[in-house]
């Protein structure tokens, strides 16, 4: 099991003296892969003057189970969840009704002595539109490419606030088909190669694939397609600009960025485990941009 070194975790973060009143969440994967998360974190206790920490924790597959049971004797409030312990996590815990439509979990917090989940990039990508695009929810029709975890999340927001018309189109078909399946009568599977077909009803138009990421090829649909109130929203933040995007800006729409879902998914664990909603601010983004850019 990893070990927590708390005194280095005090020191990386606030330089707190302290110790007895530092709270510490941390992100659980394997490999410890290199997160932004850290960043967004150690600025908000900063900007808040909290005392506390976050930080990264390697668990592989065969230590998970101990180390979520016992997170709180080691000193943590909470944590994010990250591959590939997202889905073995909800056993673990008492997920809530996001966590277990979307089949995955990346944050947990205690509700008294009990360890909860959910998945907050519901409310991420949620609150990104909201901040990117007010008004998008007029809506009637979204359309929604891909059908993996990010595109579950997305479906539950969409419906959740009330779209509706949610159509999904994926490049293996069953996998659309399985997600209309569960998600009900709001949702309907469509063939990938039929994209074009519904661009012209769409009102919001959502890349939940990994197309148009760097070293991946772009989404090749157009654009001009789309009614010019259509919001387009790319949930890939590596490029920060996909072509997508750049397509639909110079189009005059209006878009939601992938960087700016990552940035207000980590609101509500930040709240749940330190207490104080944090804001994202344009000095947040500028920091977490040049860490993109420098990788
Ligand atoms: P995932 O479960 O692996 O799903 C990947 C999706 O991309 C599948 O629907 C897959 O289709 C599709 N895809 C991959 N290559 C394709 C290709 N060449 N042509 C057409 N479709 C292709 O991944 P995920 O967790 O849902 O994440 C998807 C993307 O969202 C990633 O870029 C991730 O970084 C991003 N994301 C961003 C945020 C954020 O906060 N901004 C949060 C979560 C995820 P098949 O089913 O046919 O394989």
């Amino acid at each position: 099991m990893a070990s927590i070194d708390r005194d280095r975790r005090v020191s990386e973060v606030t330089g707190m003296i302290d110790q007895t009143r530092i709270r510490a969440a941390c992100l659980i994967g394997w490999p410890a892969a290199h997160s932004r998360s850290p960043l967004i974190h150690h600025y908000w206790l900063r900007k808040l003057d909290i005392a506390g920490g976050y930080t990264i924790e390697a668990v592989p597959p065969e230590d998970l189970a101990a180390f979520v049971l016992n997170l709180g004797g080691q000193g943590f409030v909470g944590a994010n969840v990250t591959i590939p312990h997202k889905e073995r996590v909800l056993a673990l815990t008492a997920p809530d009704e996001r966590a277990r439509a979307v089949g995955a979990a990346n944050t947990l917090w205690y509700d008294g002595s009990e360890l909860r989940s959910t998945n907050t990039d519901v409310e991420g990508f949620i609150a990104n539109l909201d901040a990117s695009a007010p008004g998008w929810d007029a809506t009637e029709t979204a359309l929604v490419l891909g059908a993996g975890g990010a595109a579950r999340a997305v479906l539950f927001g969409l419906l959740e606030r009330g779209v509706g018309r949610v159509i999904v189109a994926n490049r293996t078909r069953e996998r659309a088909d399985a997600l209309a399946e569960q998600f009900g009568p709001g949702v309907e599977a469509v063939a990938w190669e039929a994209i074009g077909d519904y661009l012209p009803r769409t009102g919001l138009l959502v890349n939940t694939t990994s197309l148009g990421m760097r070293g991946q090829p772009p989404l090749d649909i157009d654009v001009g397609r789309l009614p010019p109130q259509a919001v387009v929203s790319d949930l890939v933040y590596v490029p920060l600009e996909t072509p997508l995007q750049a397509q639909a800006s110079a189009r005059g729409l209006r878009t939601a960025d992938g960087l700016g879902m990552l940035l207000y998914q980590a609101v509500r664990g930040f709240e749940l485990w330190f207490g104080r909603r944090p804001e994202v601010t344009t000095e947040l983004r500028a920091l977490v941009e040049a860490d993109l850019t420098r990788a």
